[in-house]
């Protein structure tokens, strides 16, 4: 069969040559060494940290040097992709100030090298398939699911390797009356690869990450178009990737089997393939060994987890550089304070083998980057974060933002600062005994050694002796005189030296005052408390702790 005409019969509607295309994206014009990355996520719904993992990696790799990093959207699978899709993806790394320079955007896109979103560049595509197919370099098959079927019968019956490839790729050879009827006959047909490729052959190969591997040559005749008359991934990603002018393709391992695929399909468009960077899957431990974090077993593995958790966004990124660059760490504790983006990124030092996962860790850093935090940053999370998951608590906050500061500001800014908050989530638990509104204890944790007449005896007393402009240590000498005078020690030392003589000390006086006051046994700094709440809501508490506890 004449494949020139059998193209132009495939694909009427294809006026464009390669060259006609290739002058639409010219080569990009930048600084030598610069980087040209781009991720390139299906609207599926579901994003998890890989996708993040990623990007981090291939933004610093851009932007680091001067280079550009862009966003595609792979939607040629129709069936998987869902609606919002694509508006997910894009807030998901907006929320983690991830910023493209190109690609699709909330309405459209932008960028001279698009269309950016897959399903829109069909004929484009089709340049290259109909030229492959005019210069014999693949066929179509019009090949049924039947047929399929019974060729996979056959090779397993005569134990050959599954796949569509050499003598059992049925319509490699076909001859020309039998392409001619499955035309006339309109059947559905899709293009294969006339791969040159040989299973007895190895290919050396240099991942970025993985180092120099060993690959066997792809013999399948691959699919190269669907039958809906777009390319799968492989086909599409060699297109793309190829006039956008990506220079690092860091995706996930398990594109490594396919890899001898995409090779080939570089090399028999003749073109040079990127660099590729394949990145280990995130590990976790289960008991003593590790394993890759699943959708279904594993909440954690979708971003939306660490947003519903209430990490903030620093946090996150803060422990995902820990975990993509082993020397991360300690460029950290030099620079306590840089931004992430002034540490000197490098795939050269990435994982390998599989990087694990540690919540425990992530929580620790989410610690420390929320203390760390001035009280203005802390509730510029807050408010959003309770917007959307508890919007009574999110008005409280916002109907005095100057009381809400005033709270996260106890503690804050020291070289020790308090580390109250893991996440986002904790400041309601905290926070929620400074508003009336939610302060109800039904018990309180008072000291057990303080009897309940002395325990009536500073709640009397305390009214009496509270003055909002004593300093914390006028205020802190009228407690202790108070412990005194009920027989408790007014130091913890000389109660330590002679424990008998004594019924406590000066502490559980003040720990029945933030009990009354906090509800709690474990609140911040009581005199900062009281400072906050102001003096009739002192003593309405003390009060009120005093009726719980005598009924009177
Ligand atoms: N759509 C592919 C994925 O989500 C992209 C892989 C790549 O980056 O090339 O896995």
């Amino acid at each position: 069969m004449d494949m020139r005409l059998l193209a132009e019969r495939l694909f009427p509607h294809i006026t464009q040559t390669p060259e006609d295309i290739f002058k639409q994206y010219p080569k990009r014009q930048l600084p030598k060494g610069a980087m040209v990355t781009r991720i390139a996520p299906s609207p599926t719904g579901f994003m998890h940290l890989g996708n993040l993992f990623g990007a981090v990696t291939d933004e610093r790799l851009a932007h680091q040097s001067g280079g550009i990093f862009y966003l595609r959207i792979e939607d040629t699978d129709q069936k998987r992709t869902v609606e919002r899709g694509v508006e997910q993806i894009l807030e998901v790394f907006s929320h983690f100030g991830l910023s493209f320079d190109e690609g699709a955007t909330v309405d459209g896109e932008k960028g001279a090298y698009g269309p950016y979103y897959q399903s829109q560049r069909k004929e484009i595509y089709q340049v290259f398939l109909r030229d492959l197919v005019a210069k014999g370099k693949a066929y179509p098959c019009f090949a049924s699911e039947e047929e399929l079927a019974e060729l996979r019968q056959r090779q397993e019956a005569e134990g050959a390797n599954p796949g569509y490839y050499g003598k059992y790729a049925i319509w490699r050879d076909a001859s020309d009356e039998a392409i001619e009827q499955a035309l006339a006959e309109n059947r559905p047909y899709v293009i294969r690869l006339r791969s040159e490729g040989d299973s007895e052959r190895k290919i050396k190969h240099i991942d970025l990450i993985k180092g120099e591997m060993e690959l066997t040559e792809n013999d399948i005749d691959l699919v190269i178009m669907k039958s809906d008359g777009l390319p799968p991934y492989h086909f599409a990603h060699v297109i793309d990737d190829t006039l956008m002018g990506t220079t690092h393709v860091v995706r996930g391992e398990e594109w490594l089997p396919t890899l001898p695929q995409h090779l080939q399909l570089f090399e028999t468009l003749g073109w040079k393939p990127p660099y590729y960077l394949h990145t280990a899957h995130v590990l976790k431990m289960e008991g003593n060994s590790k394993r890759k974090l699943s959708k279904r077993k594993d909440p954690e593995l979708a971003l939306e987890f660490y947003h519903k958790a209430g990490f903030p966004v620093e946090a996150l990124l803060e422990y995902i550089m820990t975990i993509l660059n082993s020397n991360y760490e300690d460029w950290r504790r030099q620079n306590p304070t840089a931004p992430y983006q002034d540490f000197p990124f490098s795939y050269k030092k990435m994982n390998r083998s599989g990087a694990l996962f540690d919540m425990e860790k992530l929580k620790d850093i989410s610690k420390n980057t929320l203390s760390r935090m001035t009280a203005e940053e802390v509730l510029d999370g807050l408010l959003p974060y309770y917007a959307e998951f508890d919007p009574d608590f999110a008005s409280l906050l916002e109907k005095d933002k100057a009381y809400a500061l005033k709270i996260l500001q106890i503690g804050r800014g020291g070289a020790k600062p308090r580390k109250d908050l893991t996440t986002f989530a904790d400041a309601k638990p905290y926070m929620a005994f400074f508003y009336d509104e939610l302060f109800a204890p039904e018990q309180y944790p008072f000291p057990e050694n303080v009897s309940s007449e002395d325990l009536e005896a500073i709640l009397s007393a305390y009214p009496g002796i509270y003055d909002e402009n004593d300093d914390t240590t006028a205020w802190f000498d009228k407690i202790r005189s108070l412990a005194e005078e009920l027989g408790y020690a007014g130091e913890t030392k000389a109660y330590k030296k002679n424990p008998d003589a004594f019924k406590g000390h000066v502490g559980d006086i003040s720990m029945v005052l933030r009990v009354a006051i906090t509800g709690k046994t474990n609140a911040p700094d009581l005199f900062a408390v009281m400072q906050i709440l102001g003096k009739d809501r002192v003593i309405a508490r003390i009060n009120r702790a005093k009726t719980t506890l005598t009924g009177k």
